[in-house]
């Protein structure tokens, strides 16, 4: 149970004065928490660090004060000079001096009442907002405060700045933030007192509070001691209960998996292609893990295009040999459908009954679907994350597959446990994960790298263009569609609005559908899932020659005969996922090239992203200047910019506390295994906070 005094922050959003259903939904865009599952709470904001601040300590006088830059003015109020009767496009005006000259307060559709009260004529007032040069007169527009003389002592010198979305305020936002902290209780220390000396950690409301409230533009530096207290605590509750999962665990025996390699076999023979080296080594170790008695806990890293589906379909063999029911879990319908459409026919040729279950079967079909896994008729199941709510029930489910889920944490890894006795347990990723990250994020599971590309891919070859030269682009699209070529083209995710996001790309493709007509198909997000599978369908089977899309492509798709594909606006796009999608093209015979279209002038981080993907295409490096970049770009702040699996955590910044809290975990579990103690306590609502409670139920279930 959650411990009480918790209770305050464990409420939702709407809790919060100021914030309604609408500001609620904005707010949970910008949140570092995982909210896949759940609705953000209270506790949520805590999290929600700044990525800079306005410093209003600048108090240069008005004929001092340099354009464009944040000021504070002390000044004397002269005049108002609200606009002509009817002429709304005029703005409301106040003239103010101090002892250096005149400022111009600008004020459009302004509120005449508030005004004349906050700033009568002959008031001393304080003024703080951003200068600006009209006319060749200062100028300051809607001043982001206004204070009489007095009340200027109370003014926030040093202003947090928080990630903002489309329609959502800073003021709002700072509001429900300042709750949020109000609700935070008196909390017992949690860390080891010598570890918070040796880094002169502040206690963890301190921490919030300077974060949030900082004094200096210092104090909301990732480097700084509040920032990495608060990611040592999320190091620290990782560790916990990654540790407290293991042991239990550990605990848990598996079911030894013996094959005789019949199913294997059959479905080798049917492959038109062999293994590659790294294949035939990663499945070699898949079944000695399933052989032993003891659970497999095993990551499959292979970058994109690598096969790792094969290297589970033979596994899901594997565990049909030894008489059981294995299930293969994509993140996405789309993956799901495309998944099965691969499997079933190979799976097929063994004998092997196959199923899907996703969030779209209902009705009879899903009860039909249900009463296979049941009954243990179905064999191979693939699906979504509805494979594990629930009503699911297997007759017999030993193998559990998980395909590039960059989510998948202890609470999935419970969710499937339940579903079996204990089901050996393979994690597919193709963000090729850097190992400081497989560590903190799926602590010390096996690994298998798919270290090399099957034989005969052909390099893809990589160019920038800016959007300007669109029209070059078109003209060579046209050659290719001529010469029978498929092309995929991506529009950038706004991460502001679904609503943009699809005009972008609805809007590039009706611009090239009123060039190619019927040749062109579109996919995106927000379409209901039959069509998506209908528009993969029509591209796959080569109806349509150009797929304008999101970035749905992003992971896993597969038309091997895709031999370009653009992704427009690359610079807003990471590095990860500039490769990801990459990775869509150079799967078959002829050679492959991808456009990366961008905007200029691009800032230093995008330019060096961009040159970094025509330099390499090996994963593995991109991965790490993926880190490296991260950071120091324009991404700071969003929710892209942190690590996966994180919420303020930064690796770039905290990677060095990661051994320690390791430690630290182990140590605190290995004298209080049941975390009984006072300092257990403390560490429990440590858990509570960063939502890694899952861990916790563990305790209680023995
Ligand atoms: P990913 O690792 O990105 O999931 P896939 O499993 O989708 O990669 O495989 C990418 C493509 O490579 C598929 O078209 C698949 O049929 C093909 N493929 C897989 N293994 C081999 C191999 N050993 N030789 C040739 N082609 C292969
Ligand atoms: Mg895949």
């Amino acid at each position: 149970m959650r411990p009480a005094l918790l209770d305050p922050l464990f409420v939702p959003l709407t809790s919060l004065d100021g914030v309604g259903p609408k500001v609620a939904s904005m707010i949970e865009k910008v949140v570092p928490a995982d909210l896949t599952e759940r609705r953000a709470r209270a506790v949520d904001l805590l999290f929600l660090l700044p990525h800079g601040v306005i410093d209003r300590r600048n108090r240069p006088g008005i004929a001092h004060a340099a354009e464009g830059s944040i000021v504070t003015l002390e000044v004397r109020i002269d005049r108002h000079q609200p606009p002509p009767p009817g002429n709304r496009a005029v703005p409301y005006r106040i003239y103010a001096h101090d002892d250096t000259g005149e400022v111009a307060l600008t004020f459009f559709h302004a509120h005449t009442a508030w005004l004349r009260n906050q700033m009568p004529e002959g008031a001393r007032v304080v003024v703080s907002g951003r200068m600006e040069w009209f006319n060749g007169r200062p100028t300051m527009v809607h001043p982001d405060h206004v204070a009489d003389a007095e009340a200027a002592a109370t003014l926030p010198l040093v202003e947090p700045v928080y990630p903002l979305t489309a329609g959502l305020s800073a003021k709002v936002l700072r509001r429900a933030v300042a709750q949020a902290l109000a609700r935070l209780p008196a909390l017992t220390e949690w860390l080891d007192p010598d570890v918070a000396r040796r880094h002169s950690f502040p206690a963890f409301a301190e921490a919030l509070s300077r974060l949030h409230n900082p004094a200096d533009p210092l104090d909301v530096s990732p480097a700084g001691a509040a920032w990495r207290r608060l990611a040592y605590d999320e190091l620290l509750a990782g560790q916990l209960s990654l540790a407290l999962v293991r042991g239990r665990v550990r605990r848990i025996a598996g079911r030894a998996l013996a094959g005789d390699g019949r199913l294997g076999n059959a479905i080798r023979a049917a492959l038109p292609y062999s293994l590659t080296g790294a294949q035939e080594t990663a499945l070699r170790q898949i079944k000695a893990d399933l052989a032993r008695p003891e659970r497999m806990l095993r990551l499959l890293q292979g970058d994109v295009g690598s096969g790792k589906t094969v290297v589970a379909l033979l596994a899901m063999a594997r565990a049909a040999e030894a008489g059981g029911q294995a299930v293969l879990m994509a993140p996405t319908e789309v993956l799901a459908r495309q998944h099965l459409a691969t499997i079933a026919p190979l799976a097929a040729r063994a004998g092997l009954a196959t199923a899907i279950l996703t969030g779209r079967e209902k009705g009879r079909e899903r009860a039909a679907v249900l009463g296979g896994l049941a009954d243990g008729s179905s064999d191979i199941v693939v699906g979504t994350h509805a494979l594990f709510q629930e009503p699911v029930t297997y007759r017999d489910l030993v193998l559990a597959i998980v395909d590039e889920q960059h989510r998948f944490g202890v609470h999935q890894r419970l969710a499937i446990t339940a579903k079996g006795d204990a089901p050996h347990m393979l994690v597919m990723t193709a963000t090729p994960i850097p190992r400081t990250l497989v560590l903190t994020a799926f602590g010390d599971m096996d690994v298998s790298r798919l270290t090399e590309k099957p034989a005969g891919r052909k390099p893809i070859r990589t160019v920038t263009l800016p959007l300007e030269r669109l029209d070059e682009l078109t003209g060579r699209i046209a050659g290719a569609v001529g010469d029978g070529q498929k092309i995929y083209w991506i529009c950038p995710l706004v991460e502001e609005s679904d609503e943009l996001d699809a005009t972008a790309v609805e809007q590039r493709f009706a611009a090239l559908q009123a060039e190619f007509g019927d040749a062109v198909g579109l996919v995106h997000g927000r379409m209901k899932g039959p069509e998506k599978d209908e528009a993969m369908r029509r591209f796959k089977d080569g109806t349509t020659r150009i797929l304008v899309a999101t970035t749905v492509v992003e992971v896993g798709v597969d038309v091997p005969d895709a031999t370009i594909i653009v992704i427009e606006h690359a610079e807003r796009f990471g590095l990860a996922q500039l490769h990801q999608l990459r990775g869509r093209v150079g799967r078959g015979e002829r050679p492959s090239t991808c456009v990366l279209l961008y905007k200029a002038p691009l800032g230093e981080t995008a330019k060096r992203r961009l040159s970094v993907m025509r330099e390499t295409e090996d994963g593995f490096a991109i991965a790490e200047e993926d880190l490296a970049l991260r950071g120091e770009g324009e991404l700071l702040g969003t929710r892209q910019s942190g690590t996966p699996g994180f919420q303020v955590v930064r690796l770039e910044h905290h990677g060095d506390l990661l051994e320690t809290a390791r430690d630290d975990a182990r140590l605190l579990l290995s004298r209080d295994p049941d975390l009984a103690s006072p300092r257990g306590a403390a560490v429990r609502a440590l858990l509570y906070l960063f939502g890694r409670d899952e861990a916790i139920r563990l305790l209680r279930a023995g």
